[in-house]
């Protein structure tokens, strides 16, 4: 059977950590603002925002929330973005994505500061990340970054494959993968074999957006199995994009849904956040 990676463990961690920052800079006179925006009721988009905000109050961060309704137009919510990125004590600006149709998420994305984009979503920070420049990075692929480190899990050198190659997901995290010296293959819905591919690695990190969809047929023996899918199935539970259970039998170790990726992802964001209000004292 493969070992648990604990990612609600490792978060805890991280978010302990960030508390302690957050409450240095408090004894300084210093706090640390999110500013989150939400258009619409998308019922996934509301538990997602809820979890944000609250794990900002557990950590000390302040978090401004700005709810709009489903149709506002695209100038107005660039409006107000525009506004946050003049307010000095705004240190990152979150815009809760999917967005209603008629809004162009490009647009919005792009209209956020650079230096308050804390979800990494920037063209500037893509762009950084491509050349190793310092920016922020996007949470799913840090906070994976963070569970193979704080797992013991050696990433140098490793044959590493991703499946899919999303501007939030695939793409940072095989580029991070690459600056920790892995050689990395992406694979994506065009690629032959898929499996062939996928048993090549050392690690296996899957975002593929389909439910259980890799199963143990796809994984060498006793690599390292990291899930960022999450999916709610008929019975109301939460599964990935991995067959935890046909899979555990062939990995080494796996992360599991719910209690892997998610919590990194919530937990990288406050870091983010942090780390902003750090480089504007
Ligand atoms: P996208 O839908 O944007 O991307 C999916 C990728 O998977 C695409 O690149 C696509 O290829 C590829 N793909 C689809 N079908 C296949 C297939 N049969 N074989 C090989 N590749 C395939 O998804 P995201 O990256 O945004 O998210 C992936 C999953 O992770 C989702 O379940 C999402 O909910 C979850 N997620 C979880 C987060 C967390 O915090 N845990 C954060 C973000 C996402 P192509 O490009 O060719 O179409």
């Amino acid at each position: 059977m493969a070992k648990i990676i604990d990612g609600k463990a490792i978060a805890a961690q991280i978010k302990e950590e960030v508390k302690n920052g957050v409450e240095k800079l408090a004894a300084q006179g210093h706090t640390v603002t999110l500013a989150v925006i939400q258009v619409g009721e998308d019922p996934a988009s509301c538990v997602y925002v809820r979890n944000k905000k609250k794990t900002c109050a557990q950590l000390g961060i302040q978090s401004i929330s700005h709810e709009l309704a489903e149709d506002i137009s695209e100038e107005g919510l660039l409006a107000l973005i525009g506004e946050l990125n003049q307010k000095p004590e705004v240190d990152g600006i979150l815009v809760q994505l999917p967005l209603p149709a008629h809004i162009s998420e490009k647009r919005v994305i792009a209209a956020i500061d650079p230096k308050k984009d804390v979800d990494g979503f920037h063209p500037y920070n893509c762009g950084a990340l491509m050349t190793g420049e310092k920016g922020f990075l996007p949470g799913t692929p840090a906070g994976i970054i963070q569970l193979l480190k704080r797992s013991g899990i050696g990433i140098d050198g490793k044959e590493c494959v991703v499946v899919g190659r999303s501007n939030i997901v695939g793409k940072p995290m095989a580029q991070l993968l690459l600056m920790e010296n892995a050689t990395v293959t992406v694979a994506h819905s065009h690629t032959r074999n898929l499996a062939q591919v996928t048993r090549r690695a050392d690690i296996l990190i899957v975002a593929v957006g389909k439910p259980k969809m890799i199963t143990g047929e796809y994984v060498k023996p006793g690599a390292v199995v990291i899930d960022v899918g999450i999916h709610r199935m008929e019975n109301q539970k939460l599964c990935g994009d991995v067959d935890f259970d046909d899979v555990s039998e062939t990995a080494g170790a796996i992360t599991p849904v719910p209690g892997g990726v998610g919590p990194m992802t919530i937990a990288m964001l406050m870091a983010n956040c942090l780390e902003s209000r750090r480089m504007r004292l």
